[in-house]
């Protein structure tokens, strides 16, 4: 479930840039260890929140528009999303 949250990372370097409407990934997925394990999810101002993963990897920042989406499109139930914020 939450390599769901990690696959939907909306970052640059998970999701690609687009630079001059031309779209490039730098997105070769390693899979480190501890990548899909959340450390931490912090609110940014009061319409995102920046997640933080084991790996090291933190910049990701999440609306709370794009985290219902992407809560939506996996059918996360509740007790899965109140297990993100344990
Ligand atoms: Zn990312």
């Amino acid at each position: 479930m939450l390599s769901s949250l990690r696959e939907e990372c909306p970052c640059a370097v998970c999701k690609g840039e687009e630079i001059m409407g031309v779209r490039y990934t730098f997105g070769i997925q390693i899979m480190k260890p501890g990548m899909n394990e959340l450390t931490m999810l912090q609110p940014t101002g009061n319409y995102a929140v920046q997640a933080r993963w084991n790996d090291g990897h933190d910049s990701g920042i999440y609306t709370w528009e794009q985290l219902r989406s992407i809560v939506e499109k996996h059918a996360l139930s509740p007790e899965q999303i109140q297990a993100m914020n344990n």
